[in-house]
């Protein structure tokens, strides 16, 4: 599933060729992706300008003067510009076309991705009650230690919840976690100021030093488990347990946390 650094590398990969781009028409191959597609999108997008390319979490907004087409990729999907000749595979669902002579083509094989509107001047259901972004000035320790204060939920629950903080999904809090040297099982309401000034400045580190990676290699960025190739060598605790600490040697320790695989080091995190 493509996480929040694959997303923004697919934001600034489209950007330019997107934005101030007039809009001439728009092409739907099936009626509905996860959910189905609302006419306005159809109705009100042909005609016109892109004005901006904005990630919100995990979704992508092409903003116009008459409202914001709002997508998400799901598992599977990819957003590309190409030729409007180029040929058509099963899975191109939507295409959005370009004064260029150029098309915005949507592609999802599972179709978990979706295409929504959002009018102007609204903020859709599904970024209403978001957390701040990761990488912006709102996120920082002080975020994550107010908002947690009375959490019995562990730590890497909490910060993997995106009414506190978008974008943080289950390779990052654990890499962050490990960076922070903070054990992933202690509630979140116990973790000092301190500790989650270190634990912001984990995430942000990571995320952006991923962002910076996956402009390189936006083509393959998964491999089979979904994990983002350029990452692996470099993980110290996502999907290692067992195996030696890359730090202090001691056997990686893992149990299920909320439903997600969590593995930390017993003696770097505390
Ligand atoms: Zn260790």
């Amino acid at each position: 599933m493509p996480e929040l650094p694959e997303v923004e590398t697919t934001r600034r990969g489209l950007a330019p060729h997107l934005e101030g781009r007039r809009v001439t028409g728009v092409t739907l191959r099936r009626p509905d992706l996860r959910w189905p597609i609302p006419a306005a999108v159809c109705e009100r997008l042909p005609g016109q300008r892109i004005e901006a390319v904005e990630r919100r979490a995990k979704y992508l907004l092409t903003h116009t003067a008459a409202g914001s087409a709002l997508w998400h990729l799901g598992m599977s999907g990819v957003m590309r510009v190409l030729p409007a000749s180029a040929p058509l595979g099963p899975h191109d669902h939507v295409d959005v076309g370009l004064d260029d002579g150029r098309v915005l083509r949507f592609t999802d094989p599972r179709r978990f991705g979706c295409l929504l509107w959002q009018p102007p001047g609204e903020v859709h259901e599904l970024l209403a009650g978001l957390g701040p972004e990761p990488l912006s000035d709102a996120f920082t320790g002080e975020t994550l230690f107010t908002a947690s204060r009375g959490k019995k939920a562990s730590v890497k629950t909490f910060v993997m919840d995106q009414a506190v903080v978008v974008g943080v999904g289950n390779i990052y809090a654990a890499e962050a976690l490990f960076e922070a040297g903070i054990r992933p099982t202690t509630p979140a309401g116990r973790v000092t100021r301190e500790r989650y000034e270190r634990l912001a400045a984990a995430v942000k580190r990571i995320l952006g030093y991923a962002i910076e990676r996956g402009g390189t290699t936006l083509r393959d960025f998964l491999n089979p488990d979904g994990l983002p190739g350029y990452f692996e060598q470099e993980l110290f605790v996502y999907g290692r347990e067992g195996e030696a600490c890359k730090v202090c040697g001691t056997a990686l320790k893992g149990q299920r946390l909320g439903q997600r695989a969590t593995v930390w080091c017993p003696r770097c995190q505390r």
